[in-house]
C-alpha cells in the first residue's frame, strides 16, 4: 500500500517532513505550521505516545537569572551559565566547532528568550528551584554554581502541551499531516539532496503511552518534500548501541542495564541518515544515570526509575566502601558512573535514615509526581506532611532495591542477602556510620560531605524541601535504616547528527547534506553534542526546545 500524495508543489507531498513526533519534532513542526509551511510529521509509534519521551520527564528547564531564582535569593548571570557550561562540557577537539557554537547559542537562549517564549505559551513553574550536578571540583570545573533546575508546572506533560496543542490545531487546518505508525527506513536522495522518506507502515497498534508497540509491517510508502528534518530522539532504548559505542574512559560497558526511556528510542535513524551522507559525531557521548531502580510498575522494558537524590545519603559501593569526594549524591553523574566501572561491580548502595528519604528522594518522570504533574497544589502539600512521598513510600513497599532494618548489622544482611552474596562486612559500615555521625555532631567538620550538606542548608529551596536537617543516623528519631541498591540506567545521547546553527546536517567533510536538518536528542540537542562530555541537567528538554525551534525557523527559510 502507498500512502497517497497531498499533492503539493512541484510534486511534492508537503513542504517539509519531519520525522519523529517526541518534542524536538512537535516544535519545529509548529514553527514551520505559523510559518506557513506545509508539513508532515511521520511517527512510528501510535498517537497514544505523541510526544515521546518529553511526556515522561520531569520537566525540568535550565533558566538563567529567572524570576524564579530571583525570588530565591539566587543571583545568577549568562557569564556564570556559560562557565559552568564550558567547565562541564569540557570541549577539547576540533570537530567541538559546532557543538560549541551550539553551547553558547544556548546559554544566550536559556538567560535570554527562552523563559518569556515559553510564558506566553502559557507555560508556568513551580517556585523553588531545584539544584543539581552540583560539581565540586573548583570553579572551572564541572557543575551548576547555583541552582537552576527549574521545574515544570505539570512536569513533562506541561512542558508538551502547548507544542501539541499547536500542532494539532496545524492539523485540523489541514497544513499539518500527522501520519502515526509510519516509520522511515530510508532516506531518498536525488542529485546528492535529500528530497523524501521511505518506509513502513506498522499495523495498528493498542499500545498505551510508552508501552512498546508491534513491528508488524502492513505496508510500505513512500513521500517527499524539499526538506527533511530528523527527530527521532537518541539511543538509550537500544542497549546493543549503548554498549557498542560505550567510551572505554567510563571502563567497560556494563553487562546489567535499566533503562530510562521507551523502546523507540532507537537510534536507528543514525545510521538511516548516515546512508544518506550525514556524519555522526560523539556517537560515545553519554548520560546514564546511577541512582536506577527496578521499576515495580514497569510501563517498558527494563523500566527504571531515576532517584534525584539529596546530598545526605552515605554512598557505598558494592563492597561496602564509600564513594570518594566528591561523588556525593547529585554531584557528578558521569564522575560517579566512571568511579562505579572500576569498582569492579556495576552496582551502589545508598544508605540513608527514614528523615532523609522523606526530604531528600524525589524521582524522576511525570508519573512518579502526580502532584506537579496534576497541577494539584492540595496534593503538593501533603509533601510536608511526615513521611515520604506517596510513589517513594510505594518503592519502598513493592521495589525489589529497598532494605528497612531498625539496625546496621540486620541492614547489612539484608543488603548481603539482596545481593545473594556476602560483600559487605557490617562491621566496617558499623564504623563508617559511627565516624559520620561523630562529625555531624562537630561543628568543626572534616568531611566534605557534611560541608556541602551546611553550604546547600543556606540555599533557601534545600532547606525547605530538599536537603533534610543533619542528624545522626543511629538516632533512633531518625527512624529506621534504609538501603537502596542502584544501578545504571540509560537515558540520554549527547552525541548524534553532526549539525550547524541552521540545524542543517553535515556530511562527513562538514558540508551540509541538502534538504536534510535534523535537531533535539539525535543531533546531541544541537552541533552533534552541545553538551560536550557532560551536562548541566535541564538542558536535555530544553535543547529540544531550542533546536526545534531554530529548525524549524531555519528550515522555513529554506523552502
Ligand atoms: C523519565 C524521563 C525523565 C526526563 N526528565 C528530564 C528533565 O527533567 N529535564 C530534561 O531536560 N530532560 C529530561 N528528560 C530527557 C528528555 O525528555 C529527552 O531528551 C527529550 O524529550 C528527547 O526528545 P526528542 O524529541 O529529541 O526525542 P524523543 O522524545 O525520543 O522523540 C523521538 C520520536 O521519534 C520517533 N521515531 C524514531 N525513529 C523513527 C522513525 N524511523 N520513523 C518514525 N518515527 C521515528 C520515536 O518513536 C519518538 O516518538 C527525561 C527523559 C525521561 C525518559
Amino acid at each position: 500500500m502507498m500512502a497517497t500524495s497531498t499533492g503539493g508543489s512541484a510534486g511534492m507531498d508537503a513542504d517539509v517532513i519531519v520525522i519523529g513526533a517526541g518534542l524536538a519534532g512537535l516544535v519545529a513542526t509548529a514553527e514551520l505550521a505559523a510559518a506557513g509551511r506545509r508539513v508532515i510529521l511521520l511517527e512510528q509509534e501510535p498517537e497514544a505516545s505523541i510526544g515521546g519521551q518529553a511526556y515522561w520527564s520531569f520537566g525540568g528547564l535550565f533558566l538563567v537569572n529567572s524570576p524564579e531564582q530571583r525570588r530565591m535569593g539566587i543571583r545568577d548571570s549568562h557569564d556564570l551559565a556559560l562557565q559552568d557550561w564550558l567547565g562541564s562540557a569540557g570541549f577539547d577537539r576540533p570537530e567541538d566547532d559546532w557543538p560549541r557554537r551550539w553551547a553558547e547559542a544556548y546559554v544566550d537562549f536559556a538567560a535570554g528568550p527562552k523563559r518569556r517564549w515559553l510564558h506566553d505559551k502559557g507555560v508556568r513553574f513551580f517556585p523553588i528551584v531545584g539544584w543539581a550536578e552540583r560539581g565540586g571540583y573548583g570553579p572551572a570545573g564541572h557543575g551548576n554554581s547555583v541552582p537552576r533546575f527549574h521545574i515544570t508546572w505539570g512536569t513533562g506533560p506541561g512542558v508538551v502541551a502547548p507544542f501539541e496543542r499547536e500542532v494539532r490545531a496545524a492539523a485540523e487546518s489541514g497544513q499539518v499531516r500527522l501520519l502515526f505508525r509510519h516509520r522511515v527506513d530510508e532516506l531518498t536522495v536525488t542529485g546528492g539532496g535529500v528530497d523524501g522518506v521511505r518506509g513502513s507502515i506498522l499495523a495498528p497498534s493498542g499500545a498505551a503511552r510508552g508501552q512498546s508497540s508491534t513491528r508488524e509491517v502492513t505496508g510500505q510508502f513512500e513521500l517527499h518534500a524539499q526538506a527533511v528534518l530528523v527527530t527521532s530522539g537518541g539511543i538509550g532504548g537500544n542497549h546493543d548501541l549503548v554498549r557498542q559505542h560505550w567510551p572505554p574512559r567510563l571502563g567497560q560497558p556494563p553487562k546489567h542495564l535499566l533503562s530510562g526511556v521507551p523502546a523507540h528510542v532507537d537510534g536507528r535513524m543514525l545510521g538511516i541518515s548516515q546512508a544518506a551522507g550525514a556524519a555522526v559525531i560523539n556517537p560515545d557521548r553519554m548520560w546514564h544515570y546511577t541512582e536506577g531502580i527496578d521499576n515495580w510498575n514497569p510501563v517498558w522494558p527494563l523500566h527504571g526509575i531515576r532517584i534525584l537524590p539529596g546530598p545526605s545519603s552515605i554512598w557505598l559501593d558494592a563492597r561496602g566502601r564509600q564513594l570518594p569526594g566528591p561523588l556525593y549524591p547529585g554531584f557528578d553523574t558521569l564522575g560517579t558512573l566512571e568511579h562505579i566501572m572500576t569498582t569492579g561491580h556495576e552496582y551502589t548502595w545508598f544508605v540513608l535514615t527514614q528523615k532523609i528519604i522523606e526530604r531528600e528522594f524525589a524521582l524522576s518522570g511525570s508519573e512518579q509526581n502526580p502532584d506537579l504533574t496534576g497541577k494539584s497544589i492540595v496534593k503538593l502539600l501533603e509533601r510536608v506532611k511526615p513521611g515520604p512521598p506517596a510513589p517513594v513510600a510505594a518503592f519502598m513497599r513493592h521495589g525489589a532495591d529497598f532494605v528497612v532494618e531498625d539496625n546496621v548489622p540486620a541492614l547489612v544482611a539484608g543488603m548481603n542477602k539482596l545481593a545473594c552474596a556476602e560483600l559487605i562486612d557490617a562491621g566496617a559500615v558499623t564504623e563508617l556510620i559511627a565516624a559520620r555521625d561523630r562529625e555531624v555532631a562537630n561543628p568543626f567538620t572534616k568531611d566534605m560531605q557534611l560541608t556541602a550538606i551546611h553550604g546547600a542548608r543556606r540555599y533557601r529551596g534545600d532547606r525547605l524541601i530538599r536537603v533534610a536537617k543533619p542528624h545522626r543516623f543511629l538516632d533512633p528519631a531518625a527512624g529506621p535504616l534504609i538501603a537502596v541498591r542502584l544501578h545504571i540506567l540509560t537515558r540520554k545521547s549527547l552525541g548524534g547528527l553532526h549539525t550547524n546553527l541552521d540545524a542543517q546536517v553535515l556530511d562527513g567533510a562538514g558540508q551540509p547534506v541538502p534538504g536534510l536538518y535534523a535537531a533535539g536528542e539525535v543531533a546531541g540537542f544541537g552541533g552533534g553534542g552541545m553538551h560536550g562530555y557532560r551536562a548541566l541537567e535541564g538542558t536535555f528538554l530544553g535543547g529540544c526546545l531550542f533546536s526545534g525551534r531554530t529548525a524549524g525557523r531555519a528550515v522555513a527559510r529554506a523552502v
